[in-house]
């Protein structure tokens, strides 16, 4: 108790004067606040994790980070623990969006607001926000990246295309996948794109967990089964560390080399490694999405739903999980190849230079 009101004083004192009204300057304020993480194989996690913890402590929070190692049962008890240590809000990534919804009525028991990171939280109606990227035009952005590419706006092709998505467990994944096919369809369908694999259904082209690993065994099947005599010009990859897994299976088959390009292949999250392997004409694409505004965006939310106001939010009809539709704030991402990442990544404060080396 001498600990919490000795915040509370020095809260109060860094507020009187920026003119902070009562109600800011309340109980919450030196609270800790839960942060559950699905993994930290992949780095985007591990700074949308650094960024909101930084935000929060600016806002003079305490807080517990914890990352799930991509284990659905192990994010559930982490999730528990915060709540027996009295977190005072919850911001959750999920790693299986239908997983949650026993702890989260614990959350909603003992009175702790939840926001969605990242990840839409599916079958509860105890999520209160949710912070995140407008998810379709993820998608959207990969496929009219190769679009462009192949030059099929202007007539060009027939081109051969394999489709690679998300894990079917996170909820972000058929936002992704939808937002592609929406532009690549029709030329599916009048034949300018051909899927040697036949593999075009959502549920025939996910990757569980995100793993390239498992990416880059069915680029292999692929590359075995329908190419050994064609050439494939592009692959949608919803994600660089899939992006990966691919590249490896290509590089396996000889692609790169001068009698076999490597085909146009997207990403997503702007990884250290892609954007190397963009550098070097190897991915081609990448979806960046830039986590220091994500943390920023989840953060306000709790520090608003703490002091009893309403979060800032841009979208209050898209995303129905099932039990209510969440009320949302969407950021916009930005599509990066070779041409701009200097001026997005670099200029942008993202990576320095030397990074990319
Ligand atoms: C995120 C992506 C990320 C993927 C794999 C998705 O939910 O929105 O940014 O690439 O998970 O970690």
């Amino acid at each position: 108790a001498g600990a919490a009101s000795l915040a509370l004083t020095l809260t109060a004192c860094g507020q009187s004067g920026s003119g902070g009204s009562k109600e800011e300057t309340g109980s919450s304020k030196g609270g800790t606040i839960g942060i559950a993480m699905p993994t930290k194989s992949s780095e985007r996690w591990i700074a949308d994790g650094n960024n909101v913890v930084k935000n929060l402590e600016s806002k003079g929070y305490k807080t517990k980070l914890v990352y799930g190692e991509d284990d659905p049962d192990q994010q559930v008890s982490q999730i528990e623990n915060l709540i027996t240590q009295g977190v005072k809000a919850l911001i959750v990534a999920a790693i299986d969006n239908k997983s949650l919804n026993n702890v989260l009525q614990q959350a909603a028991d003992a009175h702790i607001p939840v926001i969605a990171y990242d990840r839409l939280i599916l079958g509860t109606k105890n999520v209160d926000y949710y912070a995140s990227f407008d998810n379709t035009k993820v998608g959207e952005l990969q496929a009219n990246y190769i679009v462009d590419k192949l030059g099929l706006a202007s007539g060009k092709g027939p081109f051969n295309i394999e489709l690679f998505a998300g894990s079917n467990d996170d909820n972000n994944t058929k936002y992704f996948f939808n937002g592609a096919m929406s532009v690549l369809q029709p030329y599916i369908d009048s034949k300018k794109l051909v899927v040697q694999s036949g593999q075009t259904g959502l549920t025939q082209v996910t990757t569980l967990r995100w793993d390239g690993a498992t990416a880059q065994k069915r680029m292999d099947d692929i590359l075995t089964k329908s190419y050994s005599s064609k050439k494939v010009d592009a692959v949608l990859s919803p994600y660089d560390g899939i992006s990966i897994g691919i590249l490896s299976a290509l590089k396996s088959d000889d692609y790169g080399s001068k009698a076999k390009p490597l085909p146009v292949l997207t990403g997503q999250d702007a990884e250290l490694a892609s954007v190397k392997s963009i550098i070097a004409g190897e991915q081609t694409q990448t979806v960046y999405k830039d986590t220091r505004e994500l943390a920023k965006v989840a953060s306000n939310m709790v520090d608003a739903v703490l002091n009893g106001k309403k979060p800032e939010t841009n979208d209050t009809k898209t995303y129905d999980n099932g039990a209510k539709v969440i009320p949302a704030y969407l950021l916009q991402p930005v599509s990066v190849d070779k041409t701009n990442y200097q001026s997005v990544l670099v200029d942008g404060g993202y990576y320095t230079a030397d990074e990319l080396k």
